[in-house]
C-alpha cells in the first residue's frame, strides 16, 4: 500500500527511524539496563521489537497493557508501575505464568496487592513529582508490611517525571541526583535488587538506577525533540489538507487526533495556528492545495496513540507493516 491510500487522519511511522532510536538506546542500555514503558505506545508490535533489541523487562501503567503484553508473549517480567486497587485481572495473568510485580505506595495498595493473587511488588517512592510514591522515611516500613503479608519485595521505583522536559542539561543531571539520593536512602530500608527509575529525558544522566523506564525514545515527540536527545520524530500523524485560503490552509488532524497537554503540534516548514476538534489551521512556506497531504509532529506521543486504532510502518511512501494499537484502553 502506498502512503496516499492511507484514510486521514492517520498514525505513521518511519521504520528506519524507529531502528535507529531502538539501536542507539540498545547501545547506550542494553538489555535489563532498559525496561521500555509500553504506555508511549501501547502497541505489541513494537514491544516485540524492543523485546528484538535485547530488553525482556517491560514497564506498564495499566492492567490492560499487562494483560495484553503477557497474552502476546512478552510475559517474562512486567512491571505495572503505577498503584492499583482493583487487582483481580492481575491475579489472573500471574496465575497464567507471567511475571507481574506491582508498584505500591500504600497500606491499601499492599492490601490490594496480597489480596489479588499479585505475589511481587515494589515499592514507589516519591521523588519530587507530585503524584504517587510513598514518602521515603517511610517506604521500609511498607515493605516489611508488604513482607508480613506474603508478598515478596523486589526492591524501589521513582519516577523523576518532573525533571524529564527541563532543557538545562546539567540543571537535569543535578536534579536527578537529588531525586535518585531520596529513592537510594528509601532503596536501603526497603532492600531488593531493583532500582527502577527514569524516563527519555534522564536515561542518560540518571546512572543511579539499576533500569531505566524510557518509553518515550522509540517514537518521540516534539517537546522531546526540543532537548537535543540522540532520538528522531519517527512518529508523525499523516493528514490531508481539507480546505485553503489565501492566508491558511487547513488540514483534518484536529485535537481529537493528537495529544495536546504539550501545546501544538508542528508542521515542517509550516506554521500552526491552532487546532480544534477536528481541524488544524497553519500557514505554510509555500503554497498548499486541497488534497496535499501534510505530516503533522504531535507535541505528546503517548496521549496521541492512545487515540489511535492502528499505526502505518512506512519505508518511504510504501507502507510496509500495520501495527494494531491493541494495549489501548483499560
Ligand atoms: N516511568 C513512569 C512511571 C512514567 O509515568 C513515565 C512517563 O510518564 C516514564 C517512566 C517514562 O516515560 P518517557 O520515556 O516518556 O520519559
Ligand atoms: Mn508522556
Amino acid at each position: 500500500m502506498h502512503l496516499l491510500d492511507l484514510q486521514t487522519p492517520a498514525l505513521v511511522v518511519d521504520a528506519a527511524l524507529l531502528d535507529a532510536n531502538l539501536r542507539t538506546m540498545a547501545d547506550a542500555l542494553p538489555g535489563a539496563r532498559l525496561r521500555p514503558h509500553v504506555k508511549a505506545h501501547k502497541t505489541t508490535a513494537l514491544a516485540k521489537r524492543q523485546a528484538d533489541a535485547g530488553h525482556r523487562g517491560f514497564t506498564c501503567a495499566t492492567v490492560r497493557e499487562v494483560e495484553g503484553m503477557a497474552a502476546a508473549g512478552l510475559g517474562e517480567d512486567l512491571l505495572l508501575a503505577n498503584e492499583v486497587l482493583d487487582t483481580r485481572r492481575l491475579g489472573a495473568v500471574v496465575r497464567g505464568g507471567a511475571r507481574v510485580t506491582l508498584a505500591v505506595d500504600s497500606p491499601e495498595t499492599v492490601e490490594a496487592a496480597a489480596s489479588g493473587g499479585v505475589r511481587e511488588v515494589v515499592v514507589d517512592v516519591n521523588v519530587g513529582l507530585p503524584r504517587c510514591g510513598i514518602d521515603p522515611a517511610a517506604a521500609g516500613e511498607l515493605a516489611d508490611l508488604a513482607r508480613s503479608k506474603g508478598l515478596s519485595v523486589r526492591g524501589v521505583m521513582g519516577y523523576e517525571g518532573h525533571l524529564m522536559l527541563r532543557k538545562d542539561p546539567a540543571e537535569r543531571a543535578e536534579r536527578t541526583a537529588e531525586s535518585m539520593a531520596l529513592l537510594l536512602a528509601a532503596h536501603e530500608d526497603v532492600g531488593g535488587d531493583l532500582v527502577s527509575a527514569g524516563g527519555t529525558g534522564t536515561y542518560a544522566v540518571n546512572t543511579w538506577a539499576t533500569e531505566i523506564q524510557a518509553g518515550s525514545y522509540a517514537l518521540m515527540d516534539t517537546a522531546y525533540a526540543e532537548l537535543g536527545l540522540p532520538f528522531r520524530q519517527a512518529l508523525t500523524v499523516l493528514g490531508t489538507v481539507i480546505s485553503a485560503s489565501a492566508k491558511w490552509v487547513v488540514a483534518d488532524v484536529g485535537l481529537k487526533a493528537l495529544g495536546m497537554d504539550h501545546g501544538n503540534p508542528a508542521i515542517s516548514g509550516a506554521h500552526v495556528h491552532f487546532c480544534s476538534d477536528e481541524h488544524l489551521t497553519f500557514t505554510p512556506e509555500t503554497p498548499a492545495r486541497v488534497g496535499d497531504r501534510v505530516r503533522v509532529l504531535p507535541a505528546h506521543v503517548d496521549p496521541t496513540i492512545a487515540l489511535h486504532e492502528r499505526i502505518h510502518v512506512v519505508d518511504g511512501d510504501e507502507v510496509v507493516e500495520t501495527w494494531p494499537v491493541d494495549l489501548r484502553g483499560w
